[in-house]
């Protein structure tokens, strides 16, 4: 393939990664991007591989590659639950930075890469590859710790290490200095050194930046990580030469940044707090950081839940976590479709860190065709819950935390959350009193108006609909 085809190809693949992320911006034309990123990334691996960078004695090593990543990627999709998702999105951040850090090294033991380089050119090349070890290492152990604690291999509390912004600082500070040891040095093991001191600070300040944010802080975590890869990406593209990979890198970089600004809004929290850790919670016992609730809990039955959902003309569905777990969407629909022909004003009401990616609750409600038109972000119905007859809370817990409000002492104090006991009654489906993510007790199960149905969340609907039919 000429250069100028290349060209032409990497600009049209990246007008369809950007009409892509319009796409994605909406669960109505979400499918669509989907299909322009899918055609967008053909178009960049074929004009990259036949491309005029790659000779032919390559092709046998990049198609093996091929096969075993494809081979690895078709088997994870079909195989990974649903629920696996955040953390199949967290390993493959992790894949994104280990990919930038070999690329790092690669490139600068690769002599034909810096031969022909000499002074200020060279100088910008050794900061490129400094730069994107560096993002790449962070972001590679960030994820990984971001996986286990996604998947609950390792604990969601924060680990709080005394002195860590001090910690922090001096690896900064180590980082610098062997930064300019790298520019400075006069041959390729002169030059090592200071690179794999570099990445070793990275890898362990990208552990234990994640290590030390903890429970509901997680949504910006995840977030942050993508943004991350995207720059770490770019700065693959910067060692590569290679136009596309940057202005996809910037592309995925960028729009991780605004979705973690977009998660720390709906949090509350701002975004150097969070990096720097320490929210969440302290560790131990949870319920102890904030007030203990007070009355008492009442359960009830799915026909009591039924006949409650059949006198009421107005009602808000609330879904969570425990919806994904227990796979309940289709049933939750089944029932939404029922009650509506019964004349009954139903909607759901999406907080934005409900469940444990961001759009995992649009994604299940998608899945099961529930109409857009009555899917509501929390900001365009939290104001209706005074009206509303009957607030379904199908598995979901910190977001429907009334503590987060009344309790400033509460580790989640300050988070908006959906104002469920507002409703005249509110009915929490889960199987325990057990807490949610953030480890936090809920004030809202004991409150008079709320009441319990406790059990497996599609076991229970199925009740319910099996009670609404008869
Ligand atoms: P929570 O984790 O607060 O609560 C989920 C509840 O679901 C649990 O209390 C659990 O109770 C219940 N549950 C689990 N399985 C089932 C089941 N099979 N049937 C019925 N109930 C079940 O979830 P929310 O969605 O309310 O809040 C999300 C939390 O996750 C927030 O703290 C958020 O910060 C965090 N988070 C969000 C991310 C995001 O990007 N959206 C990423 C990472 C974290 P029980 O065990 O008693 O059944």
């Amino acid at each position: 393939m000429s250069q100028g085809l290349a060209t032409v190809s990497y600009l049209g693949a990246t007008i369809l990664f950007i009409l892509c992320l319009g796409g994605l911006s909406h669960p109505e034309t979400s499918r669509r991007g989907n299909l322009y990123g899918i055609i967008g990334m053909t178009i960049a691996v074929l004009a990259t591989v036949f491309g005029p960078s790659v000779g032919a004695a390559g092709y046998a090593w990049i198609i093996a590659a091929m096969v075993v990543g494809a081979g690895i990627g078709v088997y994870a999709a079909r195989t990974v639950q649903m629920t696996q998702m955040p953390e199949l999105v967290a390993l493959m951040h992790s894949l994104v930075g280990l990919a930038a850090m070999l690329v790092g090294f690669a490139n600068y033991i690769d002599p034909a890469a810096s031969a022909q380089m000499s002074g200020a050119e060279k100088t910008i090349h050794e900061i490129e590859i400094y730069v994107g070890i560096l993002i790449g290492a962070v972001t590679f152990s960030g994820s990984v710790i971001a996986f286990g604690k996604l998947s609950g291999k390792i604990s969601g509390n924060p680990m709080l290490l005394p002195a860590r912004h001090w910690i922090n600082l001096a690896g900064l500070l180590v980082v610098i200095w062997f930064g300019r040891e790298f520019i400075n040095a006069h041959s390729l093991n002169e030059g090592m050194l200071p690179l794999v001191v570099m990445t070793a600070i990275a890898l362990l300040f990208g552990i234990h930046m994640v290590m030390a944010i903890g429970g509901a802080d997680m949504p910006v975590v995840v977030s942050m990580l993508n943004s991350y890869s995207g720059w770490a990406a770019a700065a693959t593209g910067f060692m590569l030469s290679n136009d596309l990979l940057i202005v996809t890198g910037a592309l995925v970089g960028s729009s991780g940044a605004i979705l973690s600004y977009i998660m720390c809004a709906a949090m509350n929290r701002h975004f150097i707090s969070v990096i720097a850790g320490g929210f969440g919670t302290t560790g131990g016992t949870p319920a102890a950081a904030g007030a203990q609730p007070a009355g008492e809990v009442v359960a009830v039955t799915a026909a009591d839940t039924a006949e409650l959902l059949r006198e009421a003309k107005n009602v808000i569905i609330v879904p969570g976590y425990g919806m994904a777990v227990a796979q309940a969407q289709h049933t939750v629909y089944e029932i939404t479709k029922l009650l509506r022909e019964k004349g009954v004003n139903v909607r759901f009401g999406i907080h934005p860190v409900a469940g444990r990616m961001p759009g995992h609750m649009n994604v299940l409600l998608a899945e099961a065709k529930v109409p857009y038109d009555i899917v509501q972000e929390m900001d365009e119905l939290n104001d209706d819950f005074p009206q509303t007859d009957v607030a379904m809370i199908i598995g979901a817990n910190d977001i429907v935390n009334p503590g987060a409000q009344d309790d400033p002492n509460s580790p989640i104090a300050g988070m908006p959350v959906l104002e469920v006991w507002k409703a005249k009654t509110s009915i929490v489906m889960k199987r325990s009193m057990a807490s949610g993510y953030a480890g936090v007790d809920n004030p809202l199960f004991y409150k008079e108006n709320n009441r319990m149905l406790f059990g497996d969340a599609k076991k229970m609907l199925d009740e319910v609909l099996a009670s609404l039919k008869s």
